[in-house]
């Protein structure tokens, strides 16, 4: 199986990005963040307090997470219902940022995203993929862009759907965003040794999705 795993920090691009290739390519997109996020939601639906490791790891065995396609599209199912529209919202992206610094969670996720790799030519985005659940995979690309340029964006996108959002607020969500992610004991963000450091500051998605497949196919 083909594995292309892609790497980077909040708002970088990735998905977008991610699925065109994957579009493009034949491949199936996987999404982990969109697993972490659904994780989270059951916490946030059921009022468990993620600052409290035990409490999350009791409630752990309840939560089921699976994932199926159709029409080549992600769907998250969380003990069965399908929670892809609930999962956009910041709160639960902040949320998912807290609860996956639990080893608990993430040892759940990664089985799951192992099993999908291995059944599938993929492209997988996250944090850690190049680094801990595909350290084999066939290309690594760590995409980033400016803090500056990836509120830009979130602020852009959110504006459009006709949401009022604070610019230096969105700022913030993404810096404090990152620094749980690079800082956290368990798998955190950082660029593969073997990875290939992107910046899409610069860039529109047609550049970035260029830029990708040259360095796909030469690599596959
Ligand atoms: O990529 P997305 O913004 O949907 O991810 C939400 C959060 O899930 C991230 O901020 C990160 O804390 C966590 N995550 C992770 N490992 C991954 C994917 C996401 O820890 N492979």
């Amino acid at each position: 199986m083909v594995n292309i795993a892609i790497d980077g920090p909040a708002g970088a691009g990735k998905s977008t990005i991610a699925k065109k290739l994957a579009a493009d390519l034949g491949y199936v997109y996987v999404d982990t963040g969109a697993m972490y996020r659904s994780m989270a939601y059951y916490f946030l639906t059921n009022h468990i307090d993620a600052g409290d490791e035990k409490a999350v790891e009791a409630a752990c065995p309840d939560v089921n997470v699976t994932i199926q396609y159709v029409n080549g599209e992600q769907q998250v199912l969380l003990n069965g219902e399908n929670v892809n529209s609930v999962i956009r919202k910041e709160e639960v992206g902040n949320m998912a940022s807290t609860i996956s610094v639990y080893p608990v969670v993430r040892t759940k996720l990664v089985e799951l995203q192992r099993q999908l790799a291995a059944k599938e030519n993929v492209i997988m985005d996250g944090r850690d993929i190049g680094t801990v659940v595909l350290p084999d995979a066939n290309v690594k690309i760590y995409l980033t862009a400016s803090s500056k340029v990836r509120a830009q964006r979130r602020f852009d996108e959110l504006t459009e759907k006709g949401i009022s959002c604070d610019m230096s607020e969105i700022e913030k969500d993404i810096i404090d965003r990152d620094y749980r992610d690079m800082h956290r004991e368990t798998s955190p963000l950082k660029q593969a040794e073997d990875a290939i450091l992107l910046d899409s500051s610069d860039l529109d998605i047609e550049g970035v999705v260029a830029k990708m497949k040259e360095i796909i196919q030469k690599a596959v």
